[in-house]
């Protein structure tokens, strides 16, 4: 496995390894797993599907700055450079980009990468520049691997349905892969951020995974719920934790992120099999948890 931390070592690291692996049977596609760091299971997912996929297997690790508002967790964002190359060996990564701030931010930036309206809703409106962040910085980091495949979790939703958007209005010749959600067998979907729960914060927290699910039974069985009746239920049973603090319930479609109310409710969705998303923030003491689900919807008979 190769190291580089800057952007000339990555790019010389990936020709060669194009070069060498043109004729061998696995292929010489890159597939690319762009993440923050402090790896886990959700992670090391991705990691196997593009290993699968591809035959040259790229990690960043890189906390970027600008994706984090003022008063975010930029500073306290855990980190453990050891433990993730460890993990990243174990998963047969080819190359990890290790690039510090200054490689990757040298100058002051005049280019940023806005993505509308999807960017603007769920996590967009309680994290101003969020995704202005995640999108500029994901595009440098397209330009440096010059990937293949790229594979992100459904963890962050909105996040996928944000770059599938920018790939294709700028004409990236990338194939974006969404991953499954992993989650603890007890449902908390895995995250870098769970390491900052108490115990009891822990054990709150399940009211996520477990208010999703339920409310996806729901709308799959009962023909005459409505979405505001789906939000108000998730609201409710989140709020009969004490430690968990809303942040967003919302229920739109995916992926384009619309209010599902201006579509008609659930009815025509039914009909038109179009998919929907129910995602939710939820801050537990200064943590804030993510979480969803998407369903494609179908027709579901009436009872008599
Ligand atoms: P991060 O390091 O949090 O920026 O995440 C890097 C990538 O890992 C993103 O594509 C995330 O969506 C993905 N990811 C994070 N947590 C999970 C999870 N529990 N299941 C699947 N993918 C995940």
């Amino acid at each position: 496995m190769k190291i580089a931390k800057t952007i000339a070592e990555v790019r010389s690291v990936i020709a060669e390894l194009r070069k060498e692996r043109s004729s061998s049977a696995s292929g010489d596609k890159v597939g690319f797993v762009p993440t923050m760091g402090y790896l886990h299971e959700g992670h090391a997912s991705l990691l196997r599907r593009s290993r699968q996929e591809s035959g040259i297997s790229v990690l960043s690790i890189f906390v970027n700055p600008i994706q984090f508002g003022p008063n975010e967790d930029l500073d306290r964002y855990p980190r453990s450079e050891e433990a993730d190359l460890k993990l990243a060996e174990r998963e047969g990564v080819d190359v990890v980009f290790l690039p510090s701030v200054e490689e990757m931010y040298p100058e002051e930036r005049k280019t940023t990468v806005t993505v509308t309206g999807i960017s603007e809703r769920l996590c967009g409106a309680s994290r101003p520049g969020h995704f202005d962040g995640v999108a500029t910085v994901v595009s440098k980091l397209f330009n440096i691997v010059k990937p293949d495949q790229a594979f992100f979790g459904a963890k962050d939703a909105q996040q996928v349905a944000v770059l599938q958007k920018m790939v294709n209005d700028l004409n990236m010749d990338i194939e974006i892969i969404p991953c499954p959600i992993i989650r603890e067998e007890d449902g908390l979907a895995l995250s870098s951020r769970n390491v900052y729960l108490s115990e009891e914060q822990r054990r709150e927290a399940l009211v996520l995974s477990r208010s999703l699910r339920a409310a996806a039974l729901r709308i799959e069985s009962d023909a005459a719920v409505t979405p505001g009746q789906v939000i108000a239920e998730v609201t409710t049973a989140i709020q009969q934790s004490p430690l968990a603090e809303i942040d967003y319930v919302d229920l739109l479609t995916f992926p384009n992120l619309e209010p599902l109310d201006e579509q008609g409710g659930f009815s025509k969705l039914r009909v038109s099999e179009g998919s929907v998303i129910l995602a939710l923030a939820v801050k537990f003491g200064s943590t804030r948890l993510i979480d969803n689900t998407i369903m494609k919807l179908k027709e579901v008979p009436l009872h008599v």
